[in-house]
């Protein structure tokens, strides 16, 4: 059985620490969009850990991790990861990387920095991990591909094309210094030192996986409206990050995706740039930011403060419809016992008439929440393992939401680590 595990929101909704507990009886987890541009973030009896291209498995003696051909795949980064993990007593972990993954290069990442720079104030909050002109190149089939770094003479061609064109650019849009071919032959060398010994065809040994009966999770990354069609778009990452694309980014059929487990927070989080319609500011969001996550919300891979807000209905409810839920997981629940009581975002007023449908940006820019306040209860529900035994007010908070989204909660989350789940 495979299953994904995504987000319904802006990302930083707990889908690690989910992937780290589902992991536990999955032999295979695969990671197949996106870079080392998000963290998640896992807390577990090694440590915590902030992940930025590993799969949230790497922790299990079990499992195998994947990196899938879809993702944008920064070999540098990657290897750290595993040095840094293996150095805190983690058992290295068993990694296969698609020979179909791009490459992150240096230039990507350098271009990404020089076009914020560029932009200035009109930037769209990019964490410069090379992410955009990454997946610009990757269509535009000017990207490399792992397998490639073993055609030693037919690399040395690509590259000298490649960094022509780029130095244009360098050279008359940004005015900084010129792509030297020979170095980026260099970097190349070492990157294929370093993969080789990772790299197959991940997409067969799926197939295999499969017909064998194994389990398998596709581990999204940031959440639904991050997704370049269906969500804020342009403030969206530069893959997509819905369930559908599992089968693709991994190399699967699609119908083998049987469950699509989508991470929801229990408020709203988000970093970067775009509308956010139950954003709230001043001590109130000081409060929650510092009191929200596992140690406050800050970003994972900038340190940035993250944008708070209440829960929003209408965000989730799309964010969960588009991902093609059967699952919802609700997270980060134990947060919220401080408050007397809790708005939530219901309904979007955009030019004087409500609606629980999302819309497109430059409708979202307009909208004004519609807020529905429930009873606080007051309380840490924090160790708490059975659903009954949650404080009424906090049940009828997770029911009234589950209504407003339409989809089942099939697990709540209330604290970050392994065993802070409470299954319905
Ligand atoms: P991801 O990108 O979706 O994996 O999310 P992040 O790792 O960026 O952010 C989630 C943060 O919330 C991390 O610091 C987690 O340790 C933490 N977290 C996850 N689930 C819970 C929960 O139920 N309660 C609390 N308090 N923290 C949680």
């Amino acid at each position: 059985m495979v299953k994904a595990i995504v987000g319904a929101n802006w990302g930083d909704e707990g889908k690690g620490k989910i992937t780290d507990m589902m992991a536990k009886e999955a032999d295979i987890i695969v990671r197949f969009q996106g870079g080392a541009n998000a963290g998640h973030t896992i807390v577990n009896d090694y440590g915590k850990f902030a992940l930025h291209t590993l799969p949230s498995g790497v922790f299990y003696n079990h499992t195998t991790s994947i990196i899938g051909n879809g993702v944008a795949l920064n070999i540098p980064v990657l290897f750290e990861e595993i040095q840094s993990i293996v150095d805190r007593g983690v058992p290295k972990p068993k990694i296969l990387v698609s020979d179909r993954a791009q490459m992150v290069m240096s230039y990507h990442v350098l271009f990404d920095r020089y076009e914020e720079e560029r932009l200035g104030g009109k930037s769209f909050g990019s964490t410069k991990s090379g992410i955009a002109p990454f997946y610009s190149d990757k269509y535009a089939k000017i990207g490399f591909q792992v397998s490639e770094l073993f055609d030693e003479e037919a690399l040395k061609e690509k590259v000298a094309r490649i960094c022509e064109t780029k130095n244009i650019t360098l050279e008359h849009l940004y005015h900084k210094p010129l792509l030297e071919p020979d170095k980026l032959m260099e970097e190349l060398r070492s990157y294929r030192k370093m993969v080789e010994p990772y790299v197959c065809d991940t997409s067969a040994y799926l197939w295999n996986a499969i017909k064998e009966g194994k389990n398998i999770l596709l581990e999204g990354q940031l959440g639904s409206l991050k997704d370049p069609d269906h969500g804020i778009y342009p403030m969206v990452t530069s893959s997509s990050t819905l369930a559908a694309y599992g089968a693709i980014g991994a190399g699967i059929p699609p119908y083998e995706i049987g469950k699509i487990i989508t991470v929801c927070k229990a408020y709203s989080s988000a970093v970067g740039a775009g509308a956010f319609v139950s954003e709230i500011f001043g001590e109130e969001a000081d409060e929650l930011r510092r009191r929200g996550g596992d140690g406050g919300e800050f970003g994972a891979t900038t340190g940035r403060p993250r944008r708070v807000g209440w829960f929003d209905a209408v965000a989730s409810k799309y964010g969960c419809r588009i991902q093609g839920t059967t699952d919802v997981a609700f997270t980060v629940l134990d947060v919220l016992g401080y408050l007397d009581e809790l708005p939530v975002c219901v309904g979007y007023e955009i030019d004087g008439e409500v609606t629980t449908e999302f819309p497109p940006t430059v409708m979202l820019e307009k909208a004004k929440p519609v807020l529905e306040t429930l009873p606080g209860w007051k309380c840490d529900i924090r160790g708490i393992r059975k659903y009954e035994d949650l404080p009424e007010n906090c049940r009828k908070y997770i029911e009234f939401i589950e209504e407003k989204i339409g989809f089942p909660i099939t697990m709540v989350s209330n604290g970050p680590g392994r065993d802070d789940i409470i299954y319905r």
